[in-house]
């Protein structure tokens, strides 16, 4: 396979195919191409998540206002593409819950937030103990906020319905397609792919999850970052349980400042129901099984003891939720308890099958700290996406706008079209809305 190319985003999740659904829309004569190693899209991240199309109360409108903004219209995007396509999308609201009085503190936070991003009083709503208990009988609480407008869907899915539009649009998905080298040549990235095949871009973009971080180091950038992987495990809940609640049920975290929440009780779009995921970390960001992290341990280990990781791995708080998390992978009791505490009716014993595990890169800076937002990197004829994490999927529509305008507002990448009606959307209305 020889060729040349105009763009060419590297990853076939959720974003690199969003991103090629939208530049296909904005240019007829540019060649695009999306390289996805594996035989099929959203097979990582994309295709092994909670499913879930958030709403924005879990974000400070201050310090994550695009990803807030994202998933505020990625909701109303998905459920009109998932109309128009007849996908599955249910709005089936979910219940946050708080144990003990810390926990109301932060719901009464979470109504704010979540009305500064865009909420109204019809989308989500707070309830005392005795509300809920009349509401969800078998909830154990002290309060709740009830989000009425979250939903759930198959971002798998959805991820393949984009594909196809946009390969219709003339963008080249190449499939089992692993970046293996990339080369700066005479104004073009010289990409070599499987070891073998070279082929040529003019501009590049690192849409590659949990290895845009590596893809970032290999043309020079974001040296200064690196990454840690947790590995997200579920359990799927027999049917006589099926029927506890209404609606998906999540907890107040009990740690806010890491970037992933305590397991949930799932209502996935299909009405079974999964407890997950924990947060057990990892050395891959393919580490589903041992083989994987054996195999990547040692490299990992030397990498993290010579970055910014090191400090977190010393950090007392870490370690704690590192151990919490660890045994509640070891142990399938430990992970039950944790919802138990919630829902007191889940018997563990009666539960006795995995879930797919999906796997978070969390970005770390050179203090050691996580960096809770996305890095968005210009390099040089090329654009980085990194630590693009929860509640990415429901964004992913938006964001990927943002990005091309990004890009054709910085002369990156110049669209043939200034505007376009890109399937049901208006470009420059998405753009109107992220900007107001
Ligand atoms: C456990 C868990 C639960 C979550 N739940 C939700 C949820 O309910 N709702 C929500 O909105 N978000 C959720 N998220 C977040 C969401 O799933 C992610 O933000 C989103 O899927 C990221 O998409 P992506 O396209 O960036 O990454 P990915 O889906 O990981 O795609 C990157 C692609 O790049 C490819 N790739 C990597 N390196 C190369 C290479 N060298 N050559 C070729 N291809 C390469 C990979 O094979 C992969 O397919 C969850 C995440 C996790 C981990």
């Amino acid at each position: 396979m020889t060729g040349n190319f105009d763009i060419i985003i590297i990853g076939g999740g959720i974003l690199g195919t969003s991103i090629s659904y939208f530049l296909s829309h904005l240019n007829k004569s540019k060649k695009i191409a999306v390289l996805e190693q594996e035989s099929r899209v959203a097979v990582h991240t994309s295709g092994r998540n909670t499913g879930k199309v958030h709403a924005p109360y879990l974000y400070n409108p201050e310090k994550k206002k695009l990803f807030a903004k994202a998933a505020f219209h990625g909701f109303e995007m998905l459920e009109e593409y998932s109309k128009i396509k007849d996908l599955p999308f249910k709005k089936d609201g979910v219940i946050e819950v708080a144990l003990d009085e810390k926990g109301v503190k932060v719901l009464e936070k979470y109504l704010k937030w979540g009305k500064q991003n865009g909420l109204e009083d019809k989308d989500i709503e707070f309830f005392d103990k005795k509300e809920m208990k009349k509401m969800e009988p078998e909830i154990k609480c002290e309060s709740a906020l009830y989000v009425y407008k979250d939903g759930s869907t198959d971002y798998s899915i959805f991820t393949n319905s984009i594909m196809e539009d946009s390969k219709k649009k003339g963008v080249e998905f190449l499939l089992g397609s692993k970046v293996t080298e990339i080369k700066k040549g005479n104004d073009q990235w010289e990409i070599t792919i499987n070891q073998k095949k070279k082929i040529k871009t003019k501009f590049l973009i690192n849409a590659a999850g949990g290895e845009s971080i590596n893809i970032a180091h290999d043309v020079g950038i974001a040296k200064s970052f690196t990454d840690v992987h947790f590995r997200g495990e579920y359990w799927r809940v027999p049917k006589e349980f099926h029927n506890l609640t209404k609606a998906s049920v999540y907890s107040v975290p009990e740690f806010p400042d890491y970037p992933f929440l305590d397991p949930h009780w799932i209502i996935r779009v299909d009405g079974s129901c999964e407890i997950g995921p924990n947060a057990v970390p990892v050395f891959s960001p393919y580490g589903y099984d041992s083989v994987e992290n054996i195999k990547e341990f040692i490299p990992k280990i030397i990498e993290m003891f010579s970055s910014g990781a090191r400090k977190a791995i010393f950090d007392k708080q870490f370690q704690e939720l590192a151990i919490n998390e660890i045994q509640s992978s070891v142990s399938k009791t430990a992970m039950i308890n944790r919802v138990k505490r919630f829902l007191p009716k889940i018997d563990s014993e009666k539960i006795t099958e995995k879930g797919t595990a999906g796997i978070r890169s969390s970005v770390i800076d050179e203090n050691g700290k996580f960096v809770p937002d996305v890095i968005l990197i210009d390099g040089e004829k090329s654009f980085h996406i990194l630590n693009y994490n929860s509640p990415g999927a429901t964004g992913a529509l938006p964001f990927a706008a943002h990005v091309i305008n990004h890009l054709n507002k910085n002369k990156f990448i110049e669209n043939e079209f200034s505007d376009a009606q890109c399937g049901p959307w208006k470009f420059s209305k998405i753009i109107e809305k992220l900007e107001k």
